[in-house]
């Protein structure tokens, strides 16, 4: 473990997000001597005599003058977020007052803290690990029910628990091998190799399934991509807005919560849908059109899922099994849909339902929601038990791969006549590759990469 980071200042800063309308703002210290400089502004109870868990009405000054009243919470270390003494201030959400607040603090000896500096304590002084820190910032990002639970999920140590039962089976394995090296002259082996053969199968296994589950994680973390296609006028635009329109008119309902990012996601029984340059929709128009063919083609390679509109009025069948002969060679799931079923005749469905499509009206938002319900379908995502273990980051998975190259290396060791050094070393990088997850291994430079992009506060 690195330790330049460690620095015994006590760290101040804003715990929640500045410039917004809000009645409360929380400050933020730790440190040792958090409750110290804290009790030097207050005026209240004298915050030194007061147990940890414990708030603490009264008023923050500067010499006479009051700043402002204020809640004042206390957790005495060990038994806080940091490990350290942290308190947090509740004030007014003023800018001038927590401007002055801060200020005050930093001339009794705070320093301002620097982004991610409150989760990296926690880290260092072992009250999480680096994934469950990394989940933190997840949480706050989370934006729909299924990215709050997988973060929820990792930073509760679902994910570090398995890694952890991992690391020590592997230990057990290369102290073994280990031993042999001790007694290399006497031809000795106390790792029976049959056993530590299934132990690194079933490792391996294990991270397999890890490494297969970031798809599914990614999906649920950033929502599925999906790119609604077909030929101009079919009406795809019309469709986004009837998908969206309904979801802003929800979402609207909920005074002050429009975002523009709203703008081309939608969410569906919690998990989120992004359409793929949906400002730039009308260019995948020209899909089957020679010109824009490699154009569309590179957009739909981004989804996960493709909704292929077409307009029984213009298209035939046909021309649609053409164009469904297309799509079908990019291997991505894609739903069949007949738009503008308002206009069409009974001998054209009864032609078109040979595709056993989707019938909708986009114009009069007619079956909008059954094309959500099979765009879940596709997605397979309705059944995901979201208490899975689930790697949503791509840091992991790089690590859990060069995990699984370690650990072949270590399986054709063991198949082949290869000496006991060289598998313990194999085993030593798996080790050192499955403890990058977790920080049981870890540098200076990579923290710092991590924790800058949290913000300040947190
Ligand atoms: P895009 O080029 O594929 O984006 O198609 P648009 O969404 O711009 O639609 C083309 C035309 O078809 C517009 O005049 C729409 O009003 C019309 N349209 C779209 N969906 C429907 C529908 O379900 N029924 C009818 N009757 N017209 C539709």
């Amino acid at each position: 473990m690195s330790t330049g980071l460690i620095s015994s200042d006590t760290i101040v800063a804003l715990a929640t997000s500045p410039g917004v309308n809000g009645a409360i703002a929380v400050i933020r210290l730790s440190g040792a001597e958090a409750i110290h400089i804290t009790n030097r502004v207050f005026k209240g109870k004298n915050l030194l005599e007061q147990p940890s868990h414990t708030i603490h009405f009264g008023t923050i000054r500067d010499g006479d003058d009051i700043i402002d009243e204020v809640l004042v919470s206390l957790f005495v270390g060990p038994n806080s977020y940091t490990k350290e003494h942290v308190v947090e201030i509740s004030t007014h959400n003023s800018a001038y007052i927590i401007e002055r607040v801060i200020h005050l603090l930093m001339k009794q000896g705070a320093r301002a803290a620097k982004p991610g500096e409150f989760t990296l304590r926690a880290f260092l002084n072992g009250g999480l690990d680096l994934s469950q820190a990394e989940a933190v910032a997840d949480l706050i990002a989370s934006n729909s029910a299924a990215s709050h639970q997988v973060a929820m999920q990792q930073m509760r140590g679902g994910f570090s628990n398995q890694l952890k039962k991992l690391r020590e089976d592997l230990v057990h394995f290369a102290s073994l091998i280990e031993l042999e090296l001790d007694f290399s002259e006497e031809d000795v082996e106390f790792a029976n190799r049959d056993q530590l053969r299934l132990l690194i199968t079933n490792i391996y296994q294990v991270i397999r399934k890890l490494i297969a589950s970031f798809e599914q994680g990614n999906v649920l973390k950033n929502g599925v991509p999906v790119v609604i296609a077909g030929k101009p006028n079919v009406g795809k635009s019309t469709l986004l807005n009837a998908l969206l329109n309904e979801e802003r008119a929800i979402v609207s309902e909920i005074a002050g919560t429009t975002r523009d990012t709203i703008e081309d996601e939608i969410n569906i029984h919690g998990i989120t849908f992004r359409f793929i340059d949906t400002a730039g929709i009308r260019e995948t128009a020209d899909i089957i059109e020679a010109k824009g063919v490699e154009r569309t083609r590179e957009k739909m390679r981004q989804a996960r899922l493709i909704v292929y509109l077409f307009d029984p009025t213009q298209d035939s069948v046909a021309d649609v099994q053409t164009q469904i002969a297309e799509v079908q060679h990019l291997n991505i799931p894609f739903v069949t849909i007949v738009n503008k079923s308002d206009l069409i005749t009974v001998e054209q469905r009864l032609a078109f339902d040979v595709l056993k499509p989707l019938y909708i009206s986009a114009k009069q938002q007619e079956g909008i929601d059954d094309l959500k319900d099979e765009l879940l379908n596709q997605v397979n995502l309705a059944n995901v038990n979201h208490d899975d273990v689930m790697v949503t980051n791509i840091r992991h998975v790089e690590a859990l791969q060069h995990t699984q190259e370690a650990l072949e290396k270590v399986l054709y060791g063991l198949d082949n006549p290869v000496t006991s050094d060289f598998l313990a070393m194999d085993i030593r990088q798996s080790l050192h590759h499955l403890g990058e997850i977790t920080g049981a291994v870890t540098t200076d430079d990579l923290l710092e990469n991590i924790f800058s992009k949290f913000c300040i506060g947190k």
